[in-house]
């Protein structure tokens, strides 16, 4: 009996980042971005490019953490076709490819993602 095809569920770190990107200011800070801690206590700064943050949880994983998947889904959205947001163009070409890279199920974070209303940065 396999289990692998019944869970298919999304990295827990995935659903928080997408609730990050959602709700929280998530802002550029040159090569950085500035990402809120989901607990309203301090915030972490995400180099996309080197994919490093500086919260604890990558610096004891050393994998992609949520505020990595929300500097992702806000990147995303800036970029999205039906987005209204045209903040950042200096950077739209790199991140849609980097996207497309590093999305592991294009259906289920379509599916996951809100609807977030368009921010005033
Ligand atoms: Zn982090």
């Amino acid at each position: 009996m396999s289990e692998s095809d019944l869970t298919v569920s999304p990295d827990p770190r995935m659903v928080r980042g997408l609730e990050i990107a959602a709700r929280m200011r998530v802002r550029q800070d040159g090569d950085a971005w500035i990402v809120p801690s989901q607990s309203g206590d301090g915030r972490y700064r995400v180099h996309p490019d080197e994919e490093r943050c500086t919260c604890p949880d990558f610096a004891t994983r050393g994998l992609r953490c949520k505020h990595q998947w929300a500097v992702e889904f806000v990147r995303q959205r800036e970029v999205a076709p039906d987005g209204t947001e045209t903040v950042t163009e200096a950077v739209r070409v790199t991140y849609s490819q980097e996207w497309s890279r590093l999305q592991p199920g294009a259906g289920a974070r379509a599916q996951a993602v809100p609807t977030a209303a368009p921010r005033t940065v």
